[in-house]
């Protein structure tokens, strides 16, 4: 069959662009066979494929990538490596405090296997546990913080209240009223992080970018095609985000959404020293349809802003770009009047994809086709740890965290106008958002 929906992607990723160009790209050339073939090369799919190896050293393995590592959503991501969900809903926590405890835990698991492998391998990736702030600029803002603080009570996990001057001095912004600081999360520069991953990868793993797969027969053995090559291999996972309904699974069970960033050049030494606050800072919006900052010290300082949801079937990167960096102008210079003149240098959209249950795509999707999918805006987290308990699924491992992968609700089915209803309610979310956009 023909693989009907493929991401395309455009030079804008500022993470990805910072860092100069990446080696020549290894792109399939030929007819190869493999035990264990990957598609997809974001958070789920770069830990499924490290396991595989870890656990399978006699294996060979190929991961495969439409276009290049760290250009794609994951290294697009704003690089918060979050533990706990950006707003904890109180109905999960007060009804189902379990089950929150337990998400916390296994997003935990991921990141601190994602931090020992970046340690042991030396990545370069300022992967850093400087926890994020959870800031308020609205009334409404500081409510919603306050029910996350008794969400968080109510799990017992540890944050710091800041008010408005201490907003101020750690932000450089006098924008915000009052924050939470949860100090678990780590910060990362995460095109390089994926870059590092996918060069770092055991010797029993070829990774090939640049090599779409654009048609599939599934056996096994599953036969995928490229304009250049084919992969022949008898077990295969589909880490590819939304647009794994392109490979004929899930239709009409995820909800696909970009979402926007932009970042600008790079500070002058007087515009640094203009504003103050912290050389590196994480912030997400007290409001979930609120901005996300990151303010970046390496290379030199930039901030980075994003907001914007928008629903899009096609993965249209492009197309809106220019509307989103309008809003991002909007909330940099509110956030930075004595910024006004510094422009983006960089704007540019990536691929999430949610499920109407925010239930997770895990395991066998057809005979010896497994999938990890729907990772939300927690993908490096939630991708890594899925990734990663499917390679040992895949295996024949057991553990108390791959039974409660499992036992997990599955996306529940969309509702007829589903598109219609997404956009609506990002519209509503919007203008509820106020100042907290
Ligand atoms: C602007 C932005 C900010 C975000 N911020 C954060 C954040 O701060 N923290 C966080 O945890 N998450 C964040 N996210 C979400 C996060 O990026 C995603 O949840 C995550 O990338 C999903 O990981 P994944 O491995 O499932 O998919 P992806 O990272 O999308 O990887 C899937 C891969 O499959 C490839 N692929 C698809 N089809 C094919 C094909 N036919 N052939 C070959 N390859 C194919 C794609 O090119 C892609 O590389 C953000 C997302 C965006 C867009």
């Amino acid at each position: 069959m023909k693989v009907s929906l493929l991401p395309v992607y455009d030079q804008s990723n500022g993470w990805h662009e910072v860092l100069g160009p990446p080696p020549e790209a290894n792109v399939l050339r030929g007819d190869i066979n493999c035990d264990y073939l990957i598609i997809g090369a974001g958070y789920s799919g770069l830990a499924a494929t490290r396991r595989l190896a870890e656990l399978e050293p006699s294996a060979s393995i190929v991961l495969i990538e439409g276009d290049r590592i760290g250009n794609n959503a994951a290294g697009r991501s704003s690089g918060f490596a979050i533990d706990h969900a950006h707003n904890l809903r109180a109905k999960s926590f007060a009804d189902a405090k379990r089950q929150a405890i337990e998400a916390v835990q296994m997003n935990r698991a991921g990141l601190d296997w994602l931090g020992n492998t970046i340690m042991r391998e030396r990545i370069d990736c300022q992967w850093v546990k400087e926890g994020k702030y959870h800031a308020a600029a609205t009334t409404r803002g500081e409510r919603m913080l306050g029910k996350f603080a008794e969400s968080l009570d109510a799990i017992e996990e540890d944050y710091t209240l800041l008010d408005g001057a201490e907003c101020q001095a750690i932000f450089g912004s006098r924008y915000y009223t009052k924050a939470l600081h949860a100090p678990h999360s780590y910060l990362v520069q995460p095109a390089a992080m994926v870059r590092g991953l996918a060069q770092t990868m055991p010797t029993n793993v070829v990774v090939y970018e640049k090599s779409m797969v654009r048609a599939v027969d599934y056996g096994p053995p599953h036969i995928v095609r490229t304009d250049s090559g084919s992969v022949t291999a008898p077990v295969m996972v589909l880490a590819t985000n939304g647009f794994t309904e392109g490979f004929g699974f899930l239709q009409k069970h995820l909800i696909p959404l970009i979402t926007w960033g932009s970042m600008t050049r790079e500070l002058t030494a007087a515009e640094s020293e203009r504003i103050g606050g912290a050389p590196s800072y994480g912030i997400i919006a007290a409001h979930p349809a609120g901005t996300s900052v990151r303010r970046v010290t390496s290379p030199n300082d930039r901030i980075l802003v994003r907001n914007i949801f928008s629903f899009s079937k096609k993965s249209d990167f492009v197309k809106r770009k220019a509307w989103a960096a309008k809003t991002h102008r909007k909330s940099f210079v509110g956030r930075w009047p004595e910024l006004a003149d510094v422009p983006f240098e960089h704007s540019w959209g990536g691929a999430l994809s949610l499920s109407r249950n925010g239930a997770p795509v895990f395991g066998e999707l057809r005979p010896n086709v497994y999938g990890t999918v729907v990772h939300n805006g927690v993908g490096i987290a939630r991708g890594t740890i899925s990734g990663k308990l499917l390679a040992e699924m895949i295996v024949g491992e057991d553990s108390e965290m791959l039974r409660q992968m499992q036992a997990k609700d599955r996306p529940n089915k969309n509702l007829p106008f589903q598109d219609l209803g997404v956009r609506i309610n990002a519209r509503a979310r919007r203008l509820i958002a106020g100042r907290e956009e």
